[in-house]
């Protein structure tokens, strides 16, 4: 059994009533893991901004705390001013601050371009009442121009008021405990948690790997395209190399777990109970 670690849940706003439906019988199954919070994703440009508010309405006070994401490209100060106002006046106190992705078709950076002036904006802001969360990239963000510089720009969020970290999925450890070291060398200590993606379907794994820049390991590729259809043996399979990456993260001294679920109960509920971290 795993050392015991808090672990976290990643949901994004259902499009749908039959979603949020579904969405809310995955959180009370979640929530019986008993995590440290749920997080709730926000499209860049204010895109799903009310489907966000409703979800984040729904899960507050029930449970674990709720953090909502919140994007600044594409976005201005007074909108995003207004969010963190609501959000401090219904009692959450955590945030997960990115810049995002723009729609396409949608041009202007807006008046936060990057993910640090929005840190910057939120202590501005608001002070010290928000815990902020940033991302992390373990294999480098897919248009940053070197590894170096990449980790310069994360410092930079920190120092302008990020306290934690959650990072893009990865399958490599290795990449996980190389930026650490990186981190630690410069004087960075904020805890940095590991996003970890589940396996369940190899095309939708290779869609969400290419549009983030994650690498997927030749041999996982390899081992996904020979099972072909057989949806068994590939959940079997993902089950395997997703909690002996888990296994390998904690014993490597990840403070956390952040699961992307997808809005689905399974995998993630077996994985965090095989490692022990319910
Ligand atoms: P930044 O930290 O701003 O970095 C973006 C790029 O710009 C990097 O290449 C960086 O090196 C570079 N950069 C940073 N600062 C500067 C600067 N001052 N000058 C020049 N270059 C700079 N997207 C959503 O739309 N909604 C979500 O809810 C969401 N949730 C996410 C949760 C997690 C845990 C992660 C890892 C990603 C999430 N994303 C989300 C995706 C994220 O928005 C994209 O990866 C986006 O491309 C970068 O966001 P960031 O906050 O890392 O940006």
């Amino acid at each position: 059994m795993s050392k015991h670690i808090p672990i976290s849940f990643e949901f994004f706003p259902p499009k749908t009533d039959v979603g949020a439906e579904k969405l809310k019988v995955v959180h009370q199954q979640l929530q019986l893991l008993q995590p440290e919070f749920f997080s709730i994703t926000y499209g860049a440009g204010g895109s799903t901004r009310e489907r966000t508010l409703a979800a984040i309405e729904e899960f507050n006070g029930k449970g674990a705390p709720v953090a909502p994401h919140l994007s600044c490209i594409g976005d201005d100060k007074a909108r995003i001013a207004e969010l963190l106002d609501l959000y401090k006046s219904q009692g959450i106190n955590r945030i997960v601050a990115l810049r995002g992705d723009l729609p396409s078709g949608q041009v202007g950076l807006g008046e936060l371009p990057y993910a640090q002036d929005l840190v910057r904006f939120i202590r501005e802001h608001a002070g010290d009442h928000f815990q902020i969360e940033v991302a992390a990239y373990p294999e480098m963000h897919p248009q940053a121009d070197s590894f170096d510089q990449d980790i310069q720009r994360f410092i930079e969020k920190v120092q302008a008021g990020a306290n934690a970290a959650i990072t893009q999925f990865f399958f490599n450890p290795d990449a996980y405990f190389y930026f650490i070291d990186r981190l630690q060398k410069a004087g960075i200590t904020i805890p940095v948690a590991p996003g970890i993606m589940p396996i369940t379907n190899a095309s939708n794994l290779i869609r969400f790997a290419d549009g983030t820049g994650a690498e997927i390991p030749r041999w996982i590729r390899k081992q996904l395209a020979a099972y072909g259809d057989d949806s068994k043996s590939i959940q079997a399979f993902g089950h395997e190399v997703v909690l002996k990456l888990c296994e390998r993260l904690i014993a490597g001294g990840a403070p956390s777990l952040h699961f992307y679920s997808m809005n689905h109960t399974e995998p993630t509920r077996q994985l965090v109970v095989d490692l022990g971290l319910a």
